[in-house]
Formats: C-alpha cells, structure tokens, sequence
C-alpha cells in the first residue's frame, strides 16, 4: 500500500515537472545561455585534458613547460589574443611578495630496486658495485625493481637530489619524533617512514645519517581513506631544507611486502639511483586575452584561472581547471568572433600558472618592492621587462586591473572519483556578489540537469555526449581555502574569486588521478558555468544591478542557511555578534557590485559607510581596543606554497609559534583563522572586532590568541598598530 502510494506520488510528480514551464536561466538573455550551452564541449575540454595529463608537471620542470607549450598551443588555435608563455625568475632568493621563489626541479631517471641471493653471497663485492648500474652477471643474483621513475614519475619526491647508493633498511613508523628513530641503525641505511618525506628528512638524514626516504604517505582523509593498498602518493621533501636528499614513495601495498621482509629477515640490499635536482629556472605562467569592446572598460579584466602544475596524470587535480577554462576561452572566443555573442565591455584574461607561487608571481611581477636579506628583490629589472612586454601595460599593475577572478581547480571528477561539486563563497573580509552570480548559474544548472536526470527531458540537460547523465547536484559552501583564490582574495589584493571545486576526490594527489575518471558533462558543466558567469562580469555596468538582484537574493538566502546552523552551536553572546558580523556582511556585499559601476560617484554610498562593529564597548578594554592596519608590503597569504614566510621570519625575530596558529575552533583551524585576522587588519576594526569578526566565520576564538598573533604580526612588520 505503501508502496504503490508513493509509486503513484512519484509518476504524478513527473507529470507535473515535464508539465511545468521551464525555468528561465537567470542573468544572461536565452538565447545569449543557449548560445553558450550548445557551443560548450565536455569532449574538447576531455582531449585537451588528456593532452595536459600526460606531463609530469613540477613547477618549473621541462613537463611544466611542455603543458605550458600545449596550452600556448590551444590558445593561439582557438584564436585568442597576446597568447605568451611568462617567465619569472625563481631561484630560491627572488620574492614575489610573500612568496620565496622555490627553485626549479626536474626529475631526469630514479630507481629503487631490491637485491636479492639464493644461499650463500654468491657474487661478491664487484659484482654488487656493478648491480648498481644494472650490468649484472651473476646467476645468483636477483635483482628485484621496486619502483621506477619510467613507469610512475610520481615515485620520485619533489625536490629529491642525485645519488647512486645502496644499503640496508629501517622501519621508523612515522619517523618525524626522535624516539621512532631510538634503538635504530639509521645511520647507512634507507628508512622507511609513513609521513611525507619533507617531515621526516631533517631527523631521518640530518641527524640519523639516513642514505634515502621511502615513503608510504597516504592520501588525503576521506571516507575512502586507506581503503585503497595500490595509490602511490605525490611526494615532497622540504624545498629550502640543508638536508638534500631523495625520497621514493610507495604503495601501502609495497611498503607492507618490505615490512613483512623485515620481519622475516630477508630483505638484504636495497640500491637507489636517482638523476634530479633543483636549479635555477622560472615560474611559467601561461597568458591570453579576449580584448574588450570598450575603449575605457577594456582596462579592466576579468580573469580565469587554473593551476597548471601537479604530479602526473592529475587529471582532475588540475588538468581538469585548466582544459575547462580552456574550453572556456574557446567558447567565448568563437561566439564572439562569429557575433553570436556581443564583444563585452572588459577583457577578458585567462591564466595557467603553477599553483599559488605562479600567481603570487604574475600579482607581484611589476615592481613590487619588498626588502629581503638575501638582497635580491622582486623588482628586478629583469622582472619588470618580462612583465611590461608581456602585458603592454602602460596603466595600472594587472592586480590593480582585476576585478574578479573565475578559479577553477577539479572540476571533473566523475562518479567514480565521489566528487561533489562546490560554488564556493568569498571569506567573509571581502563581501562580494561575485559568487552570487556562479550560484545562480550553477542552480539552474542544477535544476535542469535532475529534471532530465529524473524524466528524461528539459531544455538545457547540459549532457555530453560521450557523458554521464547524473544530476549535477552542485552545493553552494562556505568558504575553504587551498588553492589560488586564497591569493587573490588575499586583503593586499582584494580581488574577488568564483572557486569552483570538487571535494572529495579520493584520487587526489596519487597516480589513479586518472583521465578515466573524468566526465565530459562535468567538464561541459563547469565550463558553462564559468563562462556565463565571467561573461556577465565582463559585460556588467551600472545599469544591470536590478538584473543582479534576485542572483544577490538567492546567494543571500544560501548564506542565511549556512549562517543558520551556526546560530544553534553558539551561546547567546557569541550568536548576538555572529548575527551582528553578518549583518555587517550583507550590507557590504549588498554594494559590492559599485566596483563595476563605470561612475560609482553619487550612484552609492561606499561600503565603509556601513557600520562596523559598534557595540564591542562593554566589553573591551586595553589591547583589545587597539586599531591594527596591514602594512602595503609584502603582498600575499603569509603561508604560501613550499614556503611560509610568517615562521621564516617569526623564528629570526625569536617569537614564539603564536596559539592561533594550532588552534581548533568549530568551524575552521590555525592557518584558516590567521588569514583573516590578517585580512581583517584593515585599519578600521579594532583587535576585539577583528576576534569577533573571525569567530563569526571560523568559531568563537579568545581575544588573547587574537592579540597575540597581531603582536607578532607586527613584530615581523607585516601590521602596524594605528592612531
Ligand atoms: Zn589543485
């Protein structure tokens, strides 16, 4: 009886839905989003790819730069302007802003091979020397390939150094305490550690005499985590260690089979024979324009943006971002070209830099000057050419030229990778409608993709071809940080970001990150989206807010949800200033769109109208009142990739590791709370609103951690306090 009720409510149901008028897409005309939804192909965003997958992509490698060749490639192809390859020097000393430049690296050959004999040492001294060079001729002797750059250039820890060596091995758990290594025979041998090797290597070979790291490190924590014995995982020893070395990751599988040897006594030799290293080279950032039609809005430019490095395949995490914005480039390029679509008023750029370092480098490229002690500086001659002939700027810097960036970064994990697909919002230190607009897209995305998923028919399936025909189900989120819209929405920038990301993806970061895994309509959708949402910031002027009102209604009502649920973890006191911050957020984020307004005078009142804080009196006293502003350099996320300039120069000035950098609170930790005190250091709030301002966001958090960090903030002379 059940049953059949519900059997009856679902087919009644259907009927409805086929019945109902379809939606109208929000914010672009229909025919400008059907022009863009026939035109997008998940299959060209798949091939090109595949193409991108093929490469070992370490920053500054040659398999960087044959994706970057690719990419330039792609674009000059599907006939965009000022296609070019950017070069900035890294060389371990150059900053870009926060950002040490880490020197290049390139893997040439690695392998890490098992030697074994029946009975007795058949073959002697000599013959083992020459084992290690693979001429072997010995009856007795096997030798036993463990792992091998050739086949999975993954193996290979990023940053590992040459050797040829050979010697014993030692089990040291995880091996970053001093008392996994007590009782050891390090010294000589390999040892084998289930942390990354950059954790291990200081003890491991700078205190122990270890001769290599391999490495089982498991992926990142899902659900699925552990399950799966063959993912080897992408690798890194610490780039600005004094301890160079090399490291092999390994399979759990793998590293169970040695551990078993060694328990049963039989593993005897183990050699290694690595060709890598680090050496002066640069940042490759891939560039190309969609000039814009207005003669003054052409300045200004919304960018896209992926990044183009990672381990091989790393088809999702990021050949995914960057063939989708390729995808992107080509759609709107064709349709404009072919006045399907009207030229829009800004340009419109699209960038392929290595993750975080890349971009801090094209953001501070131009003239950024920042003291450093090696007293080599960003503003380099060399720098400056490179930037002006790349970009013929005779105006504003590019990060000044910005308005809105649309970050992609896994966007095509399939069903069997269990992504989920996030539209997700700014930090709360930069209330911006940017990402109001994605949601609406994605949305209506939404909506059509389950009605056809569920009937089999709507106006616009977004479906591949060669795809999947499952719901997109994308989720508007909260903010997360990780990838290069952290740099972006970064106070010294303030540009606002579109991220659009997959989470979870049990592949990330290992070899099973696999084109297989890839859906075209995924693809297809994640291109659609971004590309109608970059369009409509690339066309919008004062004139279309009233368009962007029900967008900013329904980001607004997301935001209430998310906000909703953090209300009921908090005590009254805590959820007054939780209600009172996201009042402050709404207002500004209600004006926000000004920033695209060609004469925002007299049209509005400027965000810093809108009250701030206000009723903090009661309890504030002392430090807490004191006003702190970020300081104009450096510019950047104080904790950036492979580098992190808070503890380079907290451990100089002999400060300790303030507590906010390990604190837990509900909603978010350490290095996500100390990005937006940073953020909201703005020379207005003052350390009591900027505690309540991150509590809103991440959790209550005492004022003392707060204070604290901005003391140190100061110390190292990234704030000052202001009068
Ligand atoms: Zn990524």
């Amino acid at each position: 009886m059940k049953l059949i009720a519900i059997v009856a409510g679902v087919s009644l149901w259907m009927i409805l839905c086929a019945e109902a008028k379809a939606q109208k897409p929000p914010l672009l005309p229909e025919k400008d989003v059907a022009a863009l939804a026939n035109e997008v192909s998940g299959e060209a965003a798949k091939r090109d790819l595949e193409g991108i997958a093929r490469f070992h992509r370490q920053r500054g490698s040659k398999g960087f730069h044959e994706a970057a060749e690719l990419v330039a490639e792609r674009l000059r192809a599907y006939g965009l302007s000022g296609v070019a390859i950017l070069q900035f020097p890294s060389d371990g000393k150059i900053f870009y802003g926060t950002q040490r430049s880490r020197p290049a690296w390139d893997g040439e050959s690695a392998e890490l091979t098992e030697v074994d004999y029946i009975g007795p040492t058949p073959c002697g001294e000599e013959v083992l020397k020459k084992a290690l060079h693979m001429m072997v001729d010995c009856a007795n002797l096997f030798l036993w390939k463990i792992t091998g750059y050739e086949a999975e250039p993954i193996t290979l820890a990023e940053d590992s150094e040459s050797a040829e060596v050979r010697g014993g091995l030692v089990d040291v758990g995880r091996g970053t305490e001093e008392s996994d290594y007590e009782d050891k025979q390090v010294k000589g041998n390999f040892v084998l550690v289930s942390a990354q090797p950059g954790a291990a290597q200081d003890l491991a070979v700078g205190k122990y005499g270890a001769i290599g790291i391999i490495s089982y490190a498991q992926n990142q924590k899902t659900a699925w985590w552990g399950e799966d014995q063959n993912l080897i995982r992408w690798g890194h020893l610490d780039t600005f260690s004094k301890n160079k070395t090399f490291a092999f990751m390994v399979s759990p599988k793998t590293a169970r089979i040695l551990q078993e040897k060694l328990a049963r006594k039989e593993l005897r030799l183990l050699m290694a024979s690595v060709k890598a290293g680090q050496h002066p080279g640069n940042y490759e950032v891939v560039t190309a324009t969609i000039p814009g039609a207005d003669p003054k809005l052409k300045d200004e430019e919304i960018v896209f943006s992926c990044h183009l490095d990672h381990e091989r395949p790393g088809a999702n995490d990021n050949a995914s971002g960057c063939a989708a914005i390729l995808e992107v480039a080509r759609t709107l390029a064709k349709l404009t070209s072919e006045k399907r679509l009207e030229r829009p008023a800004r340009t419109i750029r699209f960038v392929f830099p290595p993750e975080i370092e890349g971009t801090l480098a094209l953001l501070n490229g131009e003239g950024a000057a920042v003291p450093i002690t090696e007293n080599v500086r960003d503003g380099d001659p060399r720098l400056h050419t490179l930037y002006e002939n790349a970009f013929h700027m005779h105006g504003a810097a590019l990060a000044k030229r910005v308005k809105a960036v649309i970050h992609m970064d896994m966007v095509g994990g399939g069903p069997e990778t269990k992504a989920v697909f996030h539209v997700t919002s700014g930090p709360m230190s930069l209330p911006s409608f940017v990402q109001d607009v994605a949601w609406a897209f994605a949305d209506w995305v939404n909506e059509e993709s389950y009605k056809f998923a569920a009937t089999g028919k709507a106006d616009y399936p977004m479906v591949a071809p060669e795809g999947g025909k499952e719901p997109l189900r994308a989720e508007y989120s909260a903010f997360t940080m990780g990838s290069d819209h952290d740099v972006y929405q970064d106070s010294s920038f303030g540009i606002p970001a579109i991220y659009l990301n997959d989470w979870p993806d049990r592949y990330i970061h290992t070899n099973f990150d696999s084109a297989a895994n890839i859906d075209p309509t995924k693809l297809k959708r994640a291109a659609f989206i971004g590309a109608a949402s970059g369009y409509v910031l690339a066309k919008l002027s004062g004139g279309d807010a009233l368009d962007l009102f029900p967008a900013m209604t329904q980001g607004r009502d997301q935001r209430r949800i998310l906000f909703a649920k953090r209300f009921r973890q908090l005590d009254k006191e805590e959820a007054t200033k939780l209600f009172r911050v996201t009042a402050q957020y709404d207002g500004k984020e209600a004006l926000s769109w000004h920033e695209f307004s060609p004469s925002p005078k007299g049209v509005m009142q400027t965000p810093s109208d809108v009250q701030i804080g206000a009723s903090n009196e009661a309890k504030t006293s002392g430090t807490s009142l004191v006003i702190y502003s970020r300081k104009k350099e450096p510019k950047g996320p104080l904790a950036v990739f492979g580098y992190n300039y808070f503890a380079e120069r907290a451990k100089a000035a002999g400060i300790e590791t303030p507590k906010l950098l390990s604190y837990e609170g509900l909603w978010g930790s350490g290095e996500e709370y100390a990005y937006e005190v940073l953020n909201f250091a703005d020379g207005k709030r003052n350390a009591q609103e900027i505690r309540d301002a991150v509590s809103a966001e991440y959790g209550p958090v005492p004022v003392e951690i707060v204070v604290e960090y901005l003391k140190a903030l100061e110390k190292i002379g990234v704030v000052a306090v202001t009068h």
